[in-house]
């Protein structure tokens, strides 16, 4: 992993969730549980009916055997009938806690504070909403109800044998000390050594694409033999971790079968030895040695899910992590912005603590100005921008709208405010109409059209076969780039932000539709507030007022002929931008 951002939940949390979460529904969960019980019930009878016929074979009693045979066929039906149900009811009940969860986990994530989005990227949400997802439904799905399965039915037939004769329990005893330590042996280095075969397995596989992607450099550089021993060593690596959970394995697996044998091999001789005695019946041996039988087989199951338990408890974890991201809003003010006039003062932003990128930044943007930000890469101002338009709540310091922080502004609210552009976007999956409706979930059809419009997008939209209702993104209609900025742009005229901060880092637009949507966006920029992080100067040249930033300040702020006249960092930039005859100055 390489920078984890998003939280993991504590063992507490998890262990008090899952609490909460069985007991949720605590009538299906009793009649899942009841149903399994009658089920084992049910299976306690055939042990029994033999202990009473070895019984009346050995006082040489009339015995009916047509009749016995009949009431244990009967009594297995039965237990497959009430299994079945069972098994339904509890898949039931899994399934609908897996649909709350998942749905739980969605609104957290869309509930997450943009500025966490941001900063950790999507690689790990999307791992956790996937494969964490899986593995958890797989624990909710089949290992919860396996283990609860295996513990009723365990508990219920070590309650029989206790019925049988309590006597007959001293031999269990033999197996708990087994079964538990060499269990707990085994848990407490399994985890590291499955982790770490699957991170051995992960660098193998790494460096195996690699190699292979790279094949030319390998070959240019004569990197062969260094690739080879990289490739030996993680193979060497992954082999060895794969030993270990084996060497785990075949001292676990051989410890738990043995301590599955032993109370059968023990009530057999202690059952023998108490029937010499006279302490017990022949009956209650034979019952209580089918009952020790049948106690294998749960409690296989359980230690056998036990794993997946740990798997399941560890994507729960992480899926609960994401409500422990602390929130970055406080949108507890009922303040309403009086007027638009954006203003930051003395702003200090880290990425990582310690390690301030903006050093006390203070700017006013009156409404209707056009800002423009120059200055060298990595100087701060995509960071500017983003704080301007409230992704980023700054460190200390205010930056306001109309004199309320807008880190106190409901994000609905904020959004009517100011909005960030950049040259990222995205069509999502649904009609047209519903790309649109996401900025504005209460704008009728003629706003919808006059948005397109706007944007000069109306008429490929009513080409479309289906107008509005045309289904794109993924699945439909593919749209072009140009068509699919268009939707971002009209979806901003819905929105209709006072004001626009707008980061054009990523200018790979064709250039063949480069001018249509420069006419779309000039459409969408007129008459509101415009604060545009420039890489062309011509944008610097345009604007009302040129901000410079250098080193996460504001080092010169003034017109363009201002800052030209001034003759510092602003103007040599300039100069040699404006003398160079290569610029894509038009
Ligand atoms: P500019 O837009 O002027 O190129 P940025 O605002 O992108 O500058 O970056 C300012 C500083 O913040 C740079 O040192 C950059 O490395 C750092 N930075 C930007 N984004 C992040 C991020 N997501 N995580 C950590 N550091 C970042």
């Amino acid at each position: 992993m390489a920078r984890e951002i998003l939280p993991v939940a504590d063992q507490k949390q998890v262990r008090a969730y899952a609490r909460r979460l069985t007991l949720k529904y605590p009538r299906q969960l009793a009649l899942a549980l009841t149903l399994h019980g009658l089920a084992a019930v049910s299976g306690l009878v055939v042990p029994w009916q033999l202990g009473a016929l070895v019984e009346d074979v050995q006082y040489g009693r009339q015995v009916n055997v047509a009749v016995v045979a009949a009431a244990i066929g009967a009594f297995l039906l039965l237990q497959g009938a009430l299994m079945r149900y069972a098994v339904l009811a509890s898949a039931r009940l899994g399934e609908r806690v897996l649909a709350e969860l998942r749905e739980e986990f969605v609104a957290r994530v869309l509930g997450l504070p943009l500025s966490t989005v941001e900063r950790a990227g999507s690689g790990d949400l999307i791992t956790r909403t996937s494969r964490d997802v899986d593995s958890l439904s797989r624990t909710v799905r089949l290992a919860v109800p396996e283990t609860l399965i295996a513990l009723v039915t365990f508990v219920i037939t070590l309650g029989a044998l206790l019925l049988v004769s309590p006597s007959l329990m001293l031999p269990m005893l033999i197996a708990v000390p087994v079964i538990y330590i060499s269990t707990r042996w085994y848990l407490k280095r399994a985890r590291d050594g499955y982790l770490r075969e699957n991170a051995a397995y992960a660098d193998m596989t790494e460096g195996l694409a690699e190699t292979v992607e790279g094949a030319r450099a390998v070959e240019a550089l004569g990197l062969q033999a260094r690739r080879r021993t990289r490739t030996d060593d993680d193979i060497r690596r992954s082999y060895s971790a794969e030993r270990y959970t084996l060497g785990l394995r075949t001292l676990w697996f051989p410890a738990v079968e043995l301590g599955y044998v032993i109370p059968v091999v023990a009530t057999l001789l202690v059952g023998g030895l108490f029937y010499t005695n006279g302490w017990v019946q022949l009956s209650q041996v034979a019952t209580g040695l089918l009952y020790a039988q049948q106690l294998i087989d749960p409690l296989d199951r359980f230690l056998m899910w036990i794993d997946e338990l740990q798997v399941g408890g560890a994507a729960m974890a992480r899926l609960l992590g994401v409500a422990n991201v602390p929130d970055d809003r406080t949108t507890s003010s009922a303040a309403q912005p009086s007027g638009e006039a954006l203003e930051a003062s003395d702003v200090r932003y880290a990425y990582r603590e310690g390690r301030d990128v903006l050093h006390g930044v203070s700017l006013t943007v009156q409404p209707g100005e056009r800002l423009a930000m120059v200055g060298p890469s990595g100087a701060g101002k995509s960071t500017l921008g983003r704080l301007l338009a409230g992704i980023h709540g700054p460190r200390t310091g205010h930056v306001s709208v109309g004199g309320v922080p807008l880190v106190e502004l409901p994000l609905d609210d904020l959004r009517g405010h100011v909005a960030l552009v950049t040259q990222e976007h995205h069509v999502f999956k649904g009609t047209v109409r519903d790309n649109l409706l996401i900025a504005r979930p209460d704008a009728d059809d003629p706003a919808v059209l006059k948005a397109l419009e706007a944007v000069d997008a109306l008429d490929w939209v009513q080409g479309l076969p289906s107008g509005l209702d045309t289904e794109v993104g993924s699945g439909g209609l593919a749209v072009s780039p140009a068509q699919a900025q268009q939707l971002a742009l009209a979806r901003l005229v819905l929105a209709d932000p006072h004001t626009l901060v707008l980061d054009e880092a990523t200018s790979l637009i064709d250039p063949r539709a480069a001018r249509h949507l420069e006419r779309s966006l000039a459409a969408v920029l007129d008459g509101r507030t415009v604060i545009a992080i420039a890489h062309r100067l011509y944008t610097a040249h345009d604007a009302d007022r040129v901000a410079v930033v250098e080193d996460g300040r504001i080092s010169e702020l003034g017109s363009h002929e201002e800052l030209v006249a001034e003759g510092g960092s602003y103007a040599a930039l300039w100069a040699s931008w404006h003398g160079t005859p290569t610029s894509t100055h038009s």
